[in-house]
């Protein structure tokens, strides 16, 4: 079996003390590993590419609970909306406006975390404060009936830079501080995301209630997480 038991045991053991879920982020890895996983109980899975997700999904138990960690293209959120349980990296208003719409297609509300940028690298995707306080006010969201939004993500820096990246994630939490109360029914915060193999442990210091973990699990991947 290739999952790293002794580190799931760690994580596991990690979390509880938060009251935190993980999410198995599973990209690149064979459906064998995904099954292995789920056989020890884990039922919270992560992928970050539309294709390989569309073709794992038929093949694994229908109660495995599927979230969307990557950057999303608005054309292909047709293809995941029928069964996505969370799509973490919401980071546009165009591609929240194109989710509501497959979602009121199915008749079916889709969970979203908006994505907010708190790294220094020019790559990560995302909202900033001033574009989320633009977003809660009324007008736009009240257009959207089919999208429920439970939180937000976020990626710090890639940094061995403990305080950099504890602070990336403080400034992550503030902002979800603030707008957890904002009265609209299609807001209904609950989630942090943040942390991932590398700081995960910073992550939930800083007030994660999600972490998405990969490597530590299935092992290192050949190909860059930030590919495709
Ligand atoms: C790949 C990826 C992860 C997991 O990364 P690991 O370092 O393998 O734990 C978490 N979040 C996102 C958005 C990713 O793309």
């Amino acid at each position: 079996m290739a999952i790293n038991v002794a580190n799931l045991a760690a994580i596991r053991k990690d979390l509880e003390k938060y009251n935190a879920t993980l999410v198995a982020v599973s990209k690149t890895k064979p459906v064998a590993d995904i099954e292995a996983l789920y056989q020890l109980g884990q039922r919270d899975f992560g992928e970050n590419y539309v294709q390989e997700l569309v073709s794992k999904q038929p093949e694994l138990p229908a109660d495995l609970r599927w979230h969307f960690i990557g950057h999303l293209q608005s054309n292909k959120v047709k293809y995941i909306a029928p069964f996505v349980y969370l799509i973490h990296g919401v980071d546009s208003v165009k591609l929240l406006r194109e989710i509501n719409k497959q979602g009121a297609k199915l008749n079916r509300v889709l969970d979203v975390l908006l994505q907010v940028h708190i790294a220094t690298e020019e790559t990560k995707f995302g909202f900033d404060a001033a574009e989320l306080e633009q977003l809660f006010q009324p007008g736009e969201l009240s257009q959207l009936s089919h999208v429920r939004i439970r939180g937000l993500m976020g990626m710090a820096s890639f940094s061995e830079n403990k305080e950099q990246v504890a602070g990336e994630f403080r400034q992550l939490k503030q902002l979800f501080d603030q707008f957890r109360n904002v009265e609209f029914p299609q807001v209904q915060f609950e989630v942090l995301s943040m942390g991932m193999s590398g700081d995960y442990p910073v992550a939930l210091e800083e007030g994660s209630t999600m972490v998405r973990i990969g490597s530590l699990l299935f092992g290192a991947r050949n190909q860059s997480p930030l590919a495709g």
